[in-house]
């Protein structure tokens, strides 16, 4: 019988957010696929967790992933750990998930630390409805595409951000969405410096003009306002109605295709149309 992946969420800082059933499932796994060994040898060694660890990192997700296929096909049980937080979450470990799942190998997912629920959550602006957009690219066409596929965006959207690059990508976001759009810096979380700027994009350029990003950010943005909803009145959609016989559509097909577009009750605009029209 084939063996189980867990995906294992590891601190985004703070080792005490570590859970009891993670501590266990890496106690009970067969082997650890690691993005960076060295930095799970850490956190192992800080758990008093001995175990066999192998790497699984971007650069050898192909090669690696079948080979812990394989090991998981024979019936190992593998816990998977990226350098900090969810696996598979801007991180290593979707590829490997996908693979699993084409190949009838089950895959758990513990839940745990995640920067971008944990930015959102403490962010102050509506979390209802979001949109995790992950890095930007540092290719500038790909980027302004997708900066210019978010212009309509009404949900919060979240990215993730390196410090190097916060003001470079402070000013894209300004000159996409504006300098009153909303935004939340949320710098290293869980941390001892942990902060939440809660700002407009205007506010942000001006204050890192000041100053030098530092450690860890998630970036969280207001989305769009709705466009604003026009109030039509049944003289309006009337002439809707009359417009669409003018076209040459009949009564009761232009009546429905109004009343749909409108949102007017098909039968008040019907019998409207009969007096009226
Ligand atoms: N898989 C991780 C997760 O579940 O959040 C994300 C890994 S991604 C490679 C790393 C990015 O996550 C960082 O560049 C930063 O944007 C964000 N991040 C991770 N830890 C953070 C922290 N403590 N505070 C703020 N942002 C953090």
């Amino acid at each position: 019988m084939a063996g189980m992946l867990y995906l294992v969420p590891t601190p985004i800082g703070n080792l005490g957010d570590i859970s009891q059933r993670c501590r266990e499932t890496l106690e009970a796994a067969d082997f650890i696929a690691a993005e960076d060994t060295r930095v799970s040898l850490k956190l192992l060694n800080h758990l008093n967790i001995k175990k066999p660890l192998v790497s699984y990192y971007e650069h050898n997700r192909a090669e690696s992933g079948q080979r812990i296929l394989e090991r998981l096909l024979a019936g190992e049980t593998c816990a998977l750990v990226s350098d900090a937080g969810s696996p598979a979450i801007s991180d290593p470990g979707e590829d490997l998930v996908a693979l699993c799942a084409q190949n009838g190998v089950t895959v758990s997912a513990i839940p745990g630390p995640c920067a971008v629920i944990t930015a959102l959550s403490m962010s102050g602006l509506p979390t209802g409805r979001f949109t995790f957009e992950g890095f930007l690219s540092t290719n500038k066409k790909s980027r302004q595409e997708h900066l210019q596929s978010l212009a309509a965006e009404q949900r919060t959207m979240v990215f993730y951000e390196a410090p190097h690059k916060l003001t470079n990508t402070l000013n894209d976001l300004l000159a996409a969405f504006g300098p009153e759009r909303r935004i939340s810096l949320c710098r290293e979380l869980t941390k001892l410096h942990e902060e939440v700027i809660r700002t407009t994009l205007q506010g942000a350029v001006d204050y890192y003009r000041e100053q030098d990003p530092r450690g860890e950010y998630v970036l969280v943005l207001e989305g769009a306002a709705p466009p604003p909803v026009t109030e039509l009145t049944l003289e309006d959609a009337l002439s809707l109605v009359a417009e669409k016989l003018a076209q040459g559509l009949s009564r009761k097909d232009a009546v429905k295709l109004v009343a749909k577009e409108t949102g007017f009750a098909k039968n008040a605009l019907y019998d409207a149309a009969m007096k009226q029209l």
